[in-house]
């Protein structure tokens, strides 16, 4: 990135953290974190510790981070290298990104940058210039990326309530600033659990690894009656309602499931985690030593801010999490997808000098389709 982009993106946050203080959500516990800020163009700064609202607002104003990071975990010496920080708990964290989630509009909306000479296209491969295979993929998600994000929210938050009976006050939801959004669970009974155990639960949220025997299928001589019924709690339930599809219609597709036998219950199996697991990453929920975007600050990979979402059905995140100023910069766009925020259209733009808002400016600078002109 150039300097002028480079200067142009620190005023510009810097501004949104002089004003929007209170939107950042110092959190609870704050002197057992750890804390950690990126700066433009730089190596991450790990192993502070932070006591209060005015320290962690000095660190803000003193560095102008394109990035800050927090802890789920809490420790009894944040500020010490890892191994002798002494961890305690973590809060329980999913990340849920619309780039996992194998999506059809994707392909519309992603272009490369080349790394060798610059061109930007939709190639995706190779360079359509150099041929170069050193290519940067950016994505300017849409609003079905945004909302399929939001179904494996809604997905993930009814098998914590209803699997492992967390409450609906303990779940907070957060737009990640980027590609999708971020689920913390606090105060639950799995502060406590380390890695390894945290994997399982990514396994079972997820609906990986699991045998047909789980939903009733057997090797030989499997028993109607082990299968799942309609209206049961948990995974059994919900493969019910997948694959019978209607509680008259259970019992003709057991024959047929035994008819086609082992293998082929497998298949099914995997076709259903396919559908109604739920898509999350599990290395960030077994990493007990992450730190996470706090919750407030920008993402310097689009310029919008880490939100929570207090209603995420009407949650749009081009308009609630777009928080830099109007004013309007001259740049050098070369965005080939039209993108909008704050319900105003932008481009395509083909290596063309426009004047936009400051908003619109950082979001492609930061996805780096344009430069300050
Ligand atoms: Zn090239
Ligand atoms: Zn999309």
């Amino acid at each position: 990135m150039q300097e002028a982009d480079i200067q142009f993106l620190e005023e510009s946050f810097k501004k949104y953290y002089f004003n929007h203080f209170d939107l950042i959500t110092v959190p609870e516990r704050t002197s057992e974190r750890e804390f950690g800020f990126q700066k433009f163009n730089s190596g991450m700064t790990r192993h502070i510790s932070i006591k209060s609202d005015k320290e962690l607002h000095l660190m803000f104003m003193q560095n102008i981070p394109s990035d800050v990071y927090c802890s789920n975990a809490y420790y009894t010496f944040p500020n010490l290298p890892m191994n002798e920080k002494d961890w305690k708990e973590a809060d329980l964290i999913f990340d849920i990104d619309a780039k996992d989630l194998n999506l059809s509009c994707r392909g519309n909306h992603t272009v490369s940058i080349c790394n060798d000479c610059n061109e930007i296209s939709k190639a995706s491969t190779q360079c359509i210039n150099c041929n170069s295979t050193k290519l940067e993929k950016k994505s300017l998600p849409c609003k079905n990326c945004i909302d399929a994000s939001k179904t494996e929210v809604l997905k993930l938050t009814e098998v914590l309530i209803d699997d492992l009976a967390i409450t609906k006050e303990n779940i907070h939801v957060y737009f990640s600033g980027n590609e999708g959004f971020h689920v913390y669970v606090y105060n639950s009974q799995f502060q406590k659990i380390g890695s390894r155990e945290r994997s399982e639960l990514t396994d079972y949220i997820s609906l990986r690894g699991t045998i047909p025997e789980t939903f009733g299928m057997k090797k030989f001589k499997p028993n109607r009656a082990s299968f799942p019924d309609f209206d049961e709690k948990g995974w059994r339930g919900r493969f019910s309602k997948q694959v019978f599809g209607s509680k008259s219609k259970r019992s003709k597709i057991i024959t047929e499931l035994i008819t086609n036998g082992y293998s082929s219950f497998q298949k099914t199996l995997e076709d259903v985690s396919e559908s109604i697991g739920v898509k999350i990453d599990p290395n960030v929920t077994m990493d007990i030593h992450r730190i996470f975007r706090l919750p407030g600050s920008i993402n310097s990979k689009s310029g919008l801010a880490k939100i929570q979402c207090n209603n995420l059905s009407n949650f749009d995140p081009y308009i609630e999490a777009s928080f830099l100023s109007d004013d309007t910069v001259e740049i050098i766009a070369n965005s080939p997808i039209q993108f909008s925020l704050k319900n105003k259209k932008f481009g395509p733009y083909i290596n063309e000098k426009v004047a936009v808002p400051t908003f619109a400016a950082v979001y492609m600078i930061c996805k780096k389709l344009a430069r300050i002109a």
